[in-house]
């Protein structure tokens, strides 16, 4: 199981109003990942295009950051392989599972933008921009992640 995972309006809200908001959401979501040892991450947000992996992994907990274990390939890098079209997000998600060979495993991703997605992809989870995770949220998000 693999957990795509986005981080502006899903580990804070996608429009914060200070620098303390930043991540707010992680304690949350680090809660459930922590259920869920099988569950293996990789992140999917804009913030890949300006940090390295460690850089990424460091912003979590040791031993949750240790299970981030890559950043989806970038739009340009994957356009041409894909006729996902606008669906961006998820060409990105597919590209990174096409490479590393493990396009039967089953997926979720966490994210605030479902025009990025195909619609009613069964594989996104919607978190509100505004507030980023919430328990309900992660009450879905842990039986999804429990269900492979
Ligand atoms: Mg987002």
């Amino acid at each position: 199981m693999i957990l795509f995972l986005d981080f502006d309006g899903v580990l804070h809200p996608a429009v914060c109003t200070s620098d303390t908001e930043l991540l707010c959401r992680r304690p949350l979501l680090e809660s459930v990942l922590r259920e869920c040892p099988q569950v293996e991450i990789v992140i999917s947000s804009t913030w890949r295009e300006s940090r390295t992996l460690p850089q990424l992994q460091a912003l979590f907990s040791p031993d949750v950051g240790v299970r981030i274990i890559g950043i989806t390939p970038l739009w340009q890098d994957v356009q041409d392989e894909t006729s996902m079209g606008t669906y961006v997000r998820q060409a990105e998600i597919e590209a990174w599972l096409r490479h590393a060979g493990r396009t039967w495993e089953p997926w979720v991703a966490l994210d605030d933008q479902p025009w990025l997605f195909r619609p009613f992809l069964p594989n996104l989870l919607r978190s509100d921009p505004v507030t980023g995770l919430t328990e309900e949220v992660c009450a879905t998000l842990r039986q999804r992640l429990h269900g492979a």
